[in-house]
């Protein structure tokens, strides 16, 4: 059969889910947002009915097992204040991996951090516990786990390992709403947890964040560093720490509270669906599956991620396949490139530290370079169809590599 990309005719020509997704859900609570006039977060809320960040802050941290919640401007924030409410100072190294969004890199580097890159797992894509201990060193003094495309890293040994080193550890959460480690809520299983709302996220507000923790003292810190560093029982102009305001607006937490109605069933639906993926995929001996532990009792699959198998990699040009691929109406892309290998991390790094530092991650550079490929979390939100088109691409595309 002739390839799309010569001319021929395409598998899929019918969009997949559109996203967001919303209704007069929506409509009504950003409405009574609107209508309360009550528009800013903490301190406009004058008496009258309670405003939605309160009660936003309240469900998400119920949701995920946490005992609190602070709301704040984006995902990339809410890491550099999990981090600062956890005590990590500029100069401080802390430990992340490299497969992740740059906001992982860049939220340590805002106030001084530095970034130490731990490389992944070759069948989870998730940092390597076995690697972490030897990149710690006497300025450690925290772990970034990240749960990438919504598979929760092994919080188990990262949190033996932290423990042991007495290092905090931050869960950036961003792509995991929802998601369980043996069945408790990521996010608060670490000392703090991160989340983000921005539009691609699978709970989105157009933008936003959250950062979740059982610790009160935790908790209370990380709120003075979002509210210009008063205290939660303090007075207006009573200012005890640095801070800035980092707040979210209460249209936003409107916006939150609607879409989590809806999430639980969206939840179920990539679950069966990236079960059907993984069925129809798992088939093709050219690719390969992205390991899950089983303990990860529940998977937000934000990105479906799968691998080309290494032989057949080594023999193509993965660009060259995503636009085949692409041209046969399947939105395959090519995923993160190495944080270790990012000019803005590693200049950042540069100007904190004054010298130059370089990181070897050559499991992730080789699975970023030539195997690793994405759909997007509306890929399992359409309908049972569209996946095998999915399949159906991906064969076409392999068969018409002569290797
Ligand atoms: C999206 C994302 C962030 C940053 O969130 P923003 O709200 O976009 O600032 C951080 N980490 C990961 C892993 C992400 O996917």
């Amino acid at each position: 059969m002739t390839l799309a990309i010569a001319g021929g005719k395409p598998v899929r020509t019918k969009p997949f889910a559109q996203w967001p997704i919303f209704d007069d859900l929506e409509r009504e609570y950003v409405l009574r947002a609107l209508d309360s006039g009550k528009w800013g977060g903490v301190g406009s809320t004058f008496g009258g009915e309670e405003p939605f960040i309160p009660q936003f802050e309240r469900e998400f941290a119920k949701l995920q097992d946490a005992n609190h919640a602070v709301s704040c401007v984006n995902g990339t924030v809410a890491i550099t204040v999990a981090l600062q409410a956890a005590g990590v100072k500029s100069g401080d190294e802390v430990i992340i991996p490299p497969y992740t969004f740059v906001a992982t890199a860049t939220g340590v580097l805002a106030f001084g951090a530095i970034p130490v890159f731990v490389d992944i797992e070759e069948d989870t894509l998730l940092i390597d516990p076995d690697k972490i201990e030897q990149a710690i060193t006497p300025k450690t003094k925290a772990i970034i786990a990240v749960h990438i495309a919504g598979a929760v890293a092994d919080m188990t040994r990262i949190m033996e390992i932290a423990r042991k080193h007495n290092l905090a550890v931050i869960e950036d959460a961003a792509q995991a709403v929802g998601a369980q480690w043996e069945g408790k809520g990521v996010g608060a299983i670490g000392d703090l947890g991160t989340f983000s709302f921005q539009s691609s996220k699978n709970l989105n507000a157009g933008e936003g964040g959250i950062v979740i923790t059982n610790d009160s003292s935790l908790w209370s810190q990380a709120w003075s560093i979002c509210n210009v560093g008063r205290i939660p029982e303090g007075a207006w102009y009573q200012h005890e720490v640095l801070g800035q305001n980092y707040r979210i607006t209460d249209i936003q937490a409107a916006l939150l509270l609607a879409q989590m109605t809806r999430l639980e069933q969206q939840m179920i639906q990539r679950e069966k669906n990236a079960q059907i993926l993984d069925g129809l995929i798992g088939e093709i001996p050219e690719l390969t599956l992205v390991r899950r532990d089983p303990r990860i009792t529940r998977h937000a699959h934000h990105i479906y991620m799968f691998k080309l198998e290494r032989e057949f990699a080594e023999r193509i040009d993965k660009n060259e396949f995503i636009l085949r691929v692409n041209a046969e109406g399947i939105p395959i892309s090519y995923g993160y490139v190495p944080l270790n290998q990012t000019n803005a991390v590693l200049s950042a790094t540069k100007q904190w530290l004054g010298e130059e530092r370089s990181f070897e991650c050559p499991i992730c550079e080789r699975l970023s370079a030539k195997q690793v490929l994405w759909l997007g979390q509306n890929v399992l939100l359409s309908e049972e169809e569209a996946l095998h088109d999915v399949a159906e691409s991906l064969n076409k595309v392999i068969r018409s590599f002569d290797v």
